[in-house]
């Protein structure tokens, strides 16, 4: 199938292309031409299988009839500022030439700019929930000319606790509208928002919550301790382009990033503690290749799209399938070879087991030279470098 096939906008066809899109991916294909007729849509899909532009085509599309510039006609809600700038920056792409604006409001940054793009007038609306809802109680912006929206990764709008706030957000928006809810899982809570907020949805999904094909998953066997200078040796050992690293803590994100800085790694860390400044800097420099290493919380890679990450180090094992999925899904993306390595101690046999299960396989398990223990003893030999191991005692109650 091609994207002509399609009945988008010559426009917007000639931006896929321009994006080097050559065939649309299997949620495109099936979630286009359903809201395209206008319908309500549930997309559920795993990380990595194109959803911002199965949602992106069909919007701007119909957009594109309407009065531009003035008033905003679609709202997108999204969990965190780094997927609400991503969404916005594919706008400025698939939407490239077709005059439709869209401003990104999220928390952390002042509320001016934001407000000033409200006045100048905006098409879409790309938003954090929070910030969003302060701005509609300080009457900032309107929802009431809303004709589409879009709820993306909203199982993790879930587990960040917004649906309550997106409730609040639901009472101000028009009821005739069209509604596209897309999220990788679907638990008890979301399904009753979604029927509340979709009406006769067309249910699309295209595999089930699996991770990408084409990611290879290896485990080494490392006990806590030796975790930092297994790392350094799977780093020295392994030709990588670009490697997100997953920490439990942000702390440990942190303390980690400034270590591999220290032996010569162009590292950096995206967590909580940053300033808005800083995280978008982390972000557009590892995105843009100045640094090759980026260490993260699960919060903070939420949506994370970087499509030259070669690898996934799961540097703690994340403290659910769903997690490592996600991880991993930050790999091989668009149909590209990706790696995941897990560091696992004992404790984390009963998580490597149920990921394993839900992969269908066992990990290739290796074992490091240097590393004089596996899953199934006892750390035998001191840590390789004592004065390097977390110095704060906060680290261990640090919340991520
Ligand atoms: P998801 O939201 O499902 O996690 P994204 O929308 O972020 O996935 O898309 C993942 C990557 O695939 C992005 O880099 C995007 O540019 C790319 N992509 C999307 N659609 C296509 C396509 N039809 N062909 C090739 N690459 C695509
Ligand atoms: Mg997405």
């Amino acid at each position: 199938m091609h994207f002509n096939e399609l009945n988008l906008h010559p426009q917007l066809t000639a931006a896929t292309a321009a994006c080097g899109y050559q065939t649309p991916s299997p949620i495109q294909q099936q979630a286009i031409p359903v809201a395209l007729a206008g319908r309500d849509l549930l997309g559920l899909a795993q990380t990595g299988t194109g959803k911002t532009a199965a949602f992106l085509l069909p919007l701007l599309h119909h957009l594109l009839a309407g009065e531009r510039g003035n008033k905003p006609r679609a709202l997108i809600i999204a969990p965190t500022r780094e997927l609400a700038e991503q969404i916005h920056a594919d706008i400025g792409k698939l939407g490239k030439n077709t005059g439709l604006r869209s401003v990104s409001v999220y928390g952390g940054v002042g509320k001016l700019g934001q407000i000033k793009a409200f006045r100048n007038g905006v098409d879409i609306v790309v938003a954090c929930p929070g910030r969003l809802l302060d701005h509609l109680q300080a009457k900032a912006v309107s929802m009431a000319g809303i004709t589409h929206l879009v709820l993306d990764e909203a199982d993790h709008m879930f587990d960040m606790g917004f649906l309550p706030t997106i409730r609040q957000i639901l009472k101000q928006l028009p009821k005739e509208r069209q509604t596209l809810l897309f999220s990788a899982t679907m638990p008890q809570e979301l399904r009753r928002l979604a029927e509340e907020i979709l009406r006769e949805p067309t249910t699309v999904q295209v595999a089930n919550s699996v991770p990408t094909t084409t990611v290879s998953h290896v485990l080494f066997p490392v006990e806590q301790p030796h975790k930092a200078s297994a790392l350094k040796k799977i780093m020295k050992e392994t030709e990588m382009t670009a490697a997100l690293i997953f920490t439990r803590t942000k702390h440990k994100a942190l303390h980690l990033a400034t270590q591999l800085s220290k032996a010569g790694y162009s590292a950096t860390s995206l967590q909580g503690n940053l300033s808005q400044s800083q995280r978008q800097s982390a972000m557009s420099g590892f995105r843009e290749g100045r640094f090759k290493i980026l260490v993260a919380t699960d919060i903070a890679a939420r949506g994370i799209d970087v499509s030259s990450v070669s690898h996934v180090i799961n540097y703690d094992v994340p403290d659910s399938v769903e997690a490592y999925i996600h991880r991993t899904g930050r790999t091989g993306r668009a149909a590209k070879t990706g790696t995941a390595f897990t560091l696992a101690g004992q404790e984390d046999r009963p998580m490597i087991s149920r990921i394993e299960k839900t992969l269908g396989k066992p990990m290739r398990r290796e074992v490091l030279a240097i590393v004089q223990v596996t899953a199934d003893s006892l750390p035998a030999s001191p840590p390789a470098h004592p004065r390097q191991r977390p110095r704060q005692p906060r680290m261990a109650a640090a919340k991520r």
